[in-house]
């Protein structure tokens, strides 16, 4: 793992929970993002791990985006530990309605425990954890109101999904020229712009090569920019991939019956691909395969990454 200070710890997870980063000080601990909802016991157990949080209390806890990987476990975590909640401020509205999220969380079938903020964070403020300032930067794209927190002494990036060692969060399909594209990619250059030695990503170990992990997130952002139909491609693959790590797989006989009742993928369909989703159930699980994301055995499809 990229070298940290002691004060910044991270408890690395899989695809379906983000990383969780627990920022220590003698001033109170701050937790930013607390995985999907699900998972919340197994998010509090590694909360509770000596290089975590070990028996101490939090005293904040910061979301970079409101997804439900990054604040499922919210209401968990202030249920366990009794700490206020800050989210991106831009983000209150589809907060403050949870019909938002319930209805989102349909549309792709996905779930989030509702929970309560205390405060909220805009770009351009900042916030005091591990003995230093973390300052508040857009990070459009993935998502449009989303925030990543970098500190100028010791140049660490928490980028959340605007920026992986292997890519960045997926973006919406959109006819060109794509706003959703267009954003990721200012969000890349603010990232380039701050120049940190460290990123810590949502998803995946910190890295340093932030060059490199630049390059590969544009990459993969030109091959998007003009191709709405790859991009809706990916979302599917995305998006199935994502509900079969919270669901465990699927029976190859249930997949399309599944693809064909959750309405997201029938929506991409319709306005991208025109394909019909007749079979897309099996296809999504055939290319998932291929990718190696996903292993099929005894008629049972299992996502391979770790949750
Ligand atoms: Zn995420």
């Amino acid at each position: 793992m990229a070298p940290l200070p002691d004060s910044v710890r991270v408890a690395v997870r899989g695809w379906l929970n983000c990383n969780q980063v627990v920022l220590r000080s003698a001033a109170g601990h701050v937790l930013v993002d607390s995985g999907y909802a699900a998972c919340a016991d197994e998010t509090l157990a590694r909360l509770r791990e000596p290089g975590m949080l070990g028996a101490d209390s939090l005293a904040r806890l910061v979301n970079t985006h409101c997804h439900s990987d990054h604040i499922g476990g919210n209401a968990a975590v202030a249920r366990a530990y009794g700490c206020p909640i800050t989210i991106p401020r831009d983000e209150v509205p589809t907060i403050d309605d949870w019909s938002i999220q319930e209805r989102w969380n349909a549309y792709v079938d996905q779930y989030a425990e509702p929970f309560a903020y205390q405060a909220t964070i805009a770009a351009g403020e900042s916030f005091r954890a591990a003995d230093r300032v973390w300052e508040a930067h857009a990070a459009p794209g993935h998502d449009m109101e989303g925030l990543m927190f970098f500190a100028p002494e010791g140049g660490i990036l928490i980028s959340g999904d605007a920026l992986w060692a292997d890519g960045l969060g997926f973006v919406w399909a959109h006819d060109p020229p794509n706003p959703f594209v267009e954003a990721a990619l200012q969000a890349l250059d603010t990232i380039e712009r701050l120049r940190p030695r460290v990123v810590i990503p949502g998803h995946g170990e910190p890295f340093e090569d932030v060059g490199g992990a630049l390059a590969k997130a544009r990459s993969r952002l030109a091959a998007f920019a003009n191709d709405p139909r790859r991009t809706a491609r990916h979302m599917m693959k995305v998006m199935f991939v994502f509900s079969m790590l919270h669901r465990g797989g699927i029976a190859i006989a249930e997949a399309n019956r599944y693809v064909e009742s959750v309405p997201c993928y029938r929506d991409l369909d319709e306005r991208f691909l025109g394909e019909g989703i007749d079979g897309l159930g099996l296809r999504l699980v055939a290319d998932l395969e291929r990718a190696g994301a996903m292993r099929v055995a005894d008629g049972f499809a299992r996502p391979t990454m770790a949750r």
